[in-house]
Parts: C-alpha cells; structure tokens; sequence
C-alpha cells in the first residue's frame, strides 16, 4: 500500500527551501495517501555530535510541521530516537550498502570537507540510516528537495540489493510480496521507493551565493529567509539578496546562466503557487528594485502565518511533546513489525 515518509534534521533554523521544498509537500501529500513525518534527531549527530539545545531544536520542528498543516490525527508526526526500528533496521542496511556506494554520495564529500579522514563513521553511514526511515514503515513515496536525490537513488540499491540477496529466504518465509520494480513485477520485501521532487522550488538557492543551496547550518544568516524571521528581517535579506545588473527577462529561457535571478524568480513562482514562466509574464522587463519588494511582500503574507503559529506552539512544549510521543507509538507499531520480518528473513533467532 501507498505511504509517505519524510524527515527532516534538528540542526539549527528552518528556512525557506526547508518550507518549500519539503514541508509545504508534506501537507499537500496528507491528502493522497498516510504519511509519516519525523524529526530526524540520529542524523542530526551526524555532522556535529554535540548539538546546542536537541530537545528544543527537535521541538521547533515539530511546531513547523504542525504550523504549517500537518495535521497530527490523520499523519503520524515523531522524533526518530524514538523509534528504535531505524537503528536496527540501519545496522542491517550497513551491512546490505557497499562501502564504495557511500564514498561516491555528495552530501558526504560536502559535509566531510577536506579533512574526509576525521568525519564520524556516521555522516558517511547516513543514506543508510535514511533508507531505513524510509523502508522501515516500507514507504512509497518520499517528498524531499532536490538535494536528496541521490540518496533517495542509494535507497532504491538497498532494497534491490536485499530483495535480491534474500530472494529465496524471502519466498520461502512467506513475508514476500508483489514489488513493481519499473516494468515488471518481482517478489520481494521492500517496495522500490519514488522520491517526489517537483515544482519551482525544489533546490532553493543562498540569497548571497547562487551556487549554494539554502541550508540551516550555513554560518550566514543572510544567505536564508528563517521560518522565524519576522517582516523586517525578511525584507532586509531580499533586498541585500545577491542579485545582477540586469532587468528580469520575459522567458524563462533568459534566466540561464543568472543563477541569482532564476533562484529569486523560483521562489516567487513556489510563494504564489505559479510557475517560472507565469511570474516573467508578469515581470519581465522590470529591475530587481521593483521585483525584489513583490517577493518581500508574498513572502511576509506566506509565512507571516506560519511563524506566528509556530511561536504559539511553541510557548506550549507540553503539548508538542504529546503529539512526538503519541506518534512514536504509532510509528513503532509498524516499524516493530517491519524489525520482525526483517529478522525472520535473515534467520535471526528473535522472541
Ligand atoms: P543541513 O544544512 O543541516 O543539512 P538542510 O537545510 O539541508 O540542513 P535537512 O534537514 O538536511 O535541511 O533537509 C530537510 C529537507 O529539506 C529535505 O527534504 C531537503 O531536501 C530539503 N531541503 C533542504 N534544503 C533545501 C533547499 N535549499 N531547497 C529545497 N529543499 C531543501
Ligand atoms: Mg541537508
């Protein structure tokens, strides 16, 4: 059966590419299918082992999703320690995943910088705790932005690989299952995930370097518009935002090699829920100083709502403290069953 998971990590501020390129899909995918939303605290340790504040960074997170529409009756909302299946279900995927697999995954060699060598034995094992997330509650679509691509791709591989390995264990215990795996349909245990990345704002860039996606732990707080930002600070960063000398062009075609001003135009598109094309219809032939206060101004009524809710929620830990827990009982539920068969497939002696 079709289901959602997605996480996200509680390394520092939620951003505008965090909002648009996952948790706005994440409200919008409650009503095609369950979902499963989680705070994904075990990677958080992956790049920085000691974090200031997990438990309330974990908690802001938590308001996000909550601010921003998921709806905790009909989506299950989680911090991922909680759940132990993900561990359990990573340590076997460890041993499923190559080495060289992860050696060629870009998140690891941007992350790990220079000095590979001294990066935890974590950060270079995280696609396979991901593809645990994932497989764990055997999801079948996960909305994520375009920088998890290839690690949605390391996901599909692990499966493959176990279903594969344990092929005749797996029919032979009875736990397998009809996988589509593109054209033909293979017996199996874990589904073939679809990684859904779509819509104008699937990689939003830093508003100071066009090069660079938009991320929580980049050192400026110029280069992203924060879930927490209020009107005035949201207009100061557009208008600083990194931009050229020239007018918007009419097509999209004209956004080609203007990184700056094609990453302005996406969000804009994204905001108003229209496309790159739409939005040059509308501005083409107009200077960034006319553009840039119609972005400040969609962009402070977007998210105006939801950082006012978020706040709300937040002066009330007791109760989003409720919601992480009554959602890692449901979660366990299936991750617990998922652990079972996984070890009854292996051949491990369990109770
Ligand atoms: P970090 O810098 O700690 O890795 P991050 O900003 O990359 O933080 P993650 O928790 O790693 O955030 O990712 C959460 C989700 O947000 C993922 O689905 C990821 O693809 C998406 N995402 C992150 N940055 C962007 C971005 N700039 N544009 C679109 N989506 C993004
Ligand atoms: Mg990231």
């Amino acid at each position: 059966p079709p289901r959602v998971l997605s996480g996200i990590q509680p390394t520092g501020n939620l951003h505008l590419g965090n909002y648009l390129g996952a948790i706005r899909k994440f409200v919008a995918m409650q009503d095609e299918m369950p979902c499963l939303f989680c705070v994904v605290d075990l990677h958080a340790i992956t790049a920085k082992l000691v974090q200031d504040d997990l438990a309330n960074q974990t908690r802001s997170i938590a308001a996000a999703y909550l601010a921003a529409g998921i709806d905790p009756e009909r989506s299950v909302i989680f911090n991922q320690s909680r759940v132990s299946g993900h561990s359990e279900l990573a340590w076997i995927f460890n041993c499923v995943a190559r080495i060289g697999w992860m050696n060629r995954m870009t998140q690891f060699k941007d992350k790990a910088g220079k000095d590979r060598e001294n990066a935890s034995l974590g950060l270079l094992a995280y696609p396979s705790l991901m593809a645990a997330d994932i497989l764990v509650y055997r999801a079948t679509h996960v909305p994520v932005g375009d920088d998890q691509k290839q690690h949605l791709e390391l996901t599909r591989d692990i499966a493959i690989k176990f279903n594969n390995d344990f092929s005749q264990r797996i029919a032979a215990s009875g736990l397998g299952r009809e996988i589509p795996m593109g054209e033909e349909v293979v017996n199996g245990y874990f589904p073939i995930t679809d990684p859904i990345i779509e819509g104008p704002a699937t990689r939003v860039m830093s508003l100071k370097d066009g090069s660079k996606k938009m991320s929580k732990s980049d050192p400026s707080d110029l280069s992203r518009i924060n879930l927490t930002d209020d009107a005035e600070a949201i207009a100061r960063k557009v208008k600083k935002a990194k931009t050229d000398p020239d007018a918007l062009p009419s097509e999209t075609a004209g956004l080609a090699g203007r990184p700056e001003a094609d990453n302005l135009v996406g969000i804009y598109a994204a905001l108003a829920g229209t496309t790159r094309d739409e939005v040059l219809r509308q501005f083409g032939g107009q200077q960034f100083s006319a553009f840039k206060p119609a972005l400040v101004d969609l962009a402070v009524e977007s998210l105006g709502p939801v950082t006012a809710e978020m706040r709300r929620l937040l002066d009330d830990p007791g109760h989003i403290d409720a919601v992480l827990k009554s959602g890692g009982e449901k979660a366990n539920a299936i991750a617990s069953e998922t652990i079972k068969d996984v070890k009854d497939i292996i051949g491990m002696l369990r109770d």
